[in-house]
């Protein structure tokens, strides 16, 4: 297994190579970091967006956020950036300064259409390189490098090598949330909504579903294909149990339990539907008013598609992710006016990866 932060290790040894060439701040030039006074003109400017978080952000707070969100649209504008932003990220960030928003596939199959050119990862950093492996042309600038994942950092491009040497013609279907070597190293990606589709595209009847233990084991429920793995977790999605889940069911046998297929068998075997999150948003929003769902996921999700479902009540077993939640408007207002954090891959590295990713996103709907 890898040592926790390889996958910004990996990103720091690429940008050091690239060290010699401009930077982005030399190649785009920087502007000068804007008053954030809450003042009337801002307020104004703003009103709509609070409107859209006000059941998250007390009146309050509104004037801590607005300056960052006024000056963010504002300099995504002149800097020609667009801002893609995950489902996990949090309400000011999703609602009010996000351009695109989705789960990793959507975000992936976006980030290669973006026309602007500066794409602003709000979200963690493979998807950075994602984005980058898919728009190679395009500056991609992460507030945060630190920004990782437990499930990226388990596993590294030397063990799929050694997976490959042990089980010769065994294909490797990797999770979207590795980094761009081990992606390099893959026959093609995967998300949580697709891995059933990219499993059973192999004529093998052995396939390997790596990083995530626990998606493959729900996987495994749902394919005749003979699924090997590897020992990865997701550390938000791990800590859901099954017991905490049936308390719930118990107090109200009503409650309908939705979980993602990052957590355990045991917690998706007492849930009513399993799915990405964008499929969880689209289980939620088809519920009829006076529904309750129960979301075991990121805890910023429910609040986020909360306008989405109107009606229907939200229960949060919350479980934060560390790593999505080092975006902040500060850093993206900081990235967009110093340029950083830019996220760069290897060209040899980038060509293999992005072949894996592209194989996914081109892969037909059943
Ligand atoms: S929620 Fe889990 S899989 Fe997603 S970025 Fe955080 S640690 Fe990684």
């Amino acid at each position: 297994m890898a040592l926790a932060g390889s996958a910004v290790k990996s990103s720091k040894s690429t940008s050091r190579k690239a060290s010699k060439a401009k930077t982005a701040l030399d190649r785009f030039g920087e502007i000068k970091m804007p008053d954030l006074t809450y003042t009337d003109k801002i307020a104004k400017a703003t009103a709509p967006l609070y409107e859209k978080v006000r059941h998250h952000i007390p009146e309050i707070e509104w004037p801590i956020h607005a300056p960052y969100v006024y000056w963010i649209n504002k300099l995504k504008k002149k800097r020609n950036a667009t801002i893609l932003a995950h489902n996990y990220q949090t309400p000011e960030i999703y609602h009010c300064v996000a351009d695109i928003v989705g789960d990793s596939l959507q975000l992936a199959r976006e980030a290669g259409l973006v026309k602007e050119e500066i794409i602003i990862q709000c979200g963690v950093h493979f998807m950075a390189e994602t984005s980058k492996l898919l728009n190679p042309e395009k500056t991609v600038l992460i507030p945060d490098m630190r920004a990782g994942c437990s499930l990226a950092e388990s596993i590294t491009a030397a063990d799929i090598r050694l997976l490959r040497e042990a089980h010769s013609g065994v294909p490797i279907v990797t999770y979207v949330n590795t980094s761009a070597e081990v992606k390099a190293e893959s026959d093609i990606c995967c998300t949580s909504s697709n891995a059933v589709r990219v499993v059973e595209s192999f004529e093998s009847d052995t396939v390997f579903l790596i990083p995530d233990e626990y998606l493959a084991q729900n996987v495994a429920k749902l394919t005749k294909k003979k699924i090997l793995t590897w020992a990865g977790h997701c550390e938000v999605h791990e800590r859901f149990t099954a017991e905490e889940l049936l308390a719930y069911k118990k107090a109200d046998p009503a409650i309908q339990i939705i979980a993602h297929p990052e957590c355990p068998p045991s917690v998706v075997a007492v849930s009513d539907y399993a799915g990405s999150t964008a499929g969880m948003i689209e289980y939620a929003k088809t519920r009829k008013p006076g529904a309750k769902v129960l979301l075991v996921t990121e805890c910023s999700m429910a609040s986020n598609i909360e306008m989405e479902a109107k009606g229907v009540e939200f229960i949060k077993p919350c479980n934060l992710c560390p790593h999505m939640k080092r975006i902040t408007l500060p850093k993206i207002l900081e990235s967009l006016v110093y340029m950083k954090e830019e996220v760069l891959v290897d060209p040899a590295m980038a060509k293999k990866a992005k072949r894996a990713v592209e194989r996914m996103v081109n892969l037909k709907p059943n």
